[in-house]
């Protein structure tokens, strides 16, 4: 795989891919290539929220020199977002148009049940009929963190391979990580493409806010969608097998995020890398009644807790909770605390304890309120 920094994204994305191999040797003549960036609002080009229009645009270039028959710009834009006008916001709906090619809405393409192999959550999916059909499936996430997900990349971008409706189920919102794994366990994109030209850190959720753009110039392209997100993860400050997607993905054999397995054509990791703030580093900054110290945590705990007190918007009634979460954690005696997981099992007589690895969004938030009224 590889990591180009450069200030023109064009050039960067090219010599990305040429470092790989070039996508010649990858589709094949008569090949219908889908290329899906990620538009989950609608917003301007270099917001840092969606992928940059020139990736686009030198991908179909690429994907057309390669002989294909047909090449297909697909989305779905987040819930209550329309995909029609994020793809003209982003500067997408021209770059189709002066290249001849095709957008799709995946909202209303058919999508068709599939049984998930070695499925966490859901043993069945309804997934899009072109993603699943298309020969040749391009990925592009944008270099974020991400509250319920811990960051985009790859893999999460792949979500919109499923309905809106199914996207919008309470019970699924809670267990996204896990619904992740079992889309891509269907469907595995055959490039994968990390767009950090400008990413966002912070709360960088899906629909409630998007205020912190990072410019990092770089571009990470593999085939392996678990080593690009960890590649990703570790250029944002992560530790990738505390991303707990890449972790169960990894366990999937849906690829690796081991950084000796991993080969880097381009860059040199500590020298682009730069630490995101962390979604609950920056909800905290507002709730001064309310302390995350997440040390060592994964994603499968920290987002559970994030969201459970991010839906608590009364901050009178928050009587300075902290809550502890991974391995690293050390929960005083004497204070509000609230200790998740399995992790810190030997600290349960110091608070209010959710067992479980990674714990339960539900036992989160009823042990969350017990505290807070007690
Ligand atoms: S309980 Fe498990 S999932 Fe949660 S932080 Fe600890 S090791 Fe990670």
């Amino acid at each position: 795989m590889s990591v180009v920094k450069g200030v023109n994204a064009k050039e960067s994305i090219d010599k990305a891919v040429a470092y790989i191999g070039g996508l010649k040797n990858l589709v094949k003549k008569g090949d219908w290539v889908i290329i899906k960036p990620d538009l989950v609002a609608e917003y301007l080009p270099y917001s840092g929220v969606t992928t940059k229009p020139e990736i686009v645009e030198v991908l179909t270039r690429l994907s057309q020199e390669a002989g294909a028959r047909r090449i297909t710009v697909a989305e779905s834009a987040g819930v209550g977002s329309n995909t029609r006008v994020a793809f003209k916001n982003a500067g997408i709906d021209k770059v189709a148009q002066n290249l001849g090619v095709e957008l799709l809405d995946l909202e209303d393409d058919q999508h068709i049940p599939v049984k998930v192999p070695n499925y966490i959550a859901n043993e069945q999916l309804s997934i899009s009929k072109s993603l699943l059909e298309c020969n040749f499936l391009i990925s592009i996430g944008v270099l974020k963190t991400h509250m319920d997900a811990g960051m985009t990349g790859s893999i999460k971008n792949i979500f919109a391979a499923i309905t809106n409706k199914a996207k919008r189920r309470r019970h699924d919102i809670d267990i996204l990580e896990e619904k992740l794994v079992d889309i891509v366990s269907t469907r595995k994109p055959d490039l994968n493409i990390e767009d950090g030209i400008i990413g966002q850190e912070g709360i960088a959720s899906g629909g409630v806010g998007w205020k912190k753009p990072v410019n990092m110039n770089l571009v990470v392209v593999g085939r392996d969608p678990v080593a690009v997100d960890a590649t990703s993860a570790r250029i944002m400050g992560y530790d990738p097998c505390r991303i707990s997607h890449l972790a169960w993905a990894a366990e999937r054999r849906l690829g690796t995020y081991k950084d000796n397995e991993i080969e880097i054509i381009g860059e040199r990791l500590e020298d682009v890398s730069r630490r995101f703030v962390r979604p609950y580093e920056e909800m905290t900054v507002d709730r001064t009644k309310l302390r995350i110290v997440a040390e060592n945590a994964c994603s499968g705990c920290w987002t559970k807790a994030m969201r459970v007190a991010w839906r608590d918007t009364d901050e009178r009634m928050i009587e300075n909770i902290n809550i502890y979460i991974g391995p690293d954690a050390f929960p005083p005696v004497g204070q509000k605390n609230l200790i998740l997981g399995d992790c810190l099992k030997g600290y349960s007589d110091r608070g209010t304890f959710v067992p479980g690895c990674p714990v339960k969004r539900g036992k989160v938030q009823d042990a969350y309120w017990k505290l807070k009224l007690s």
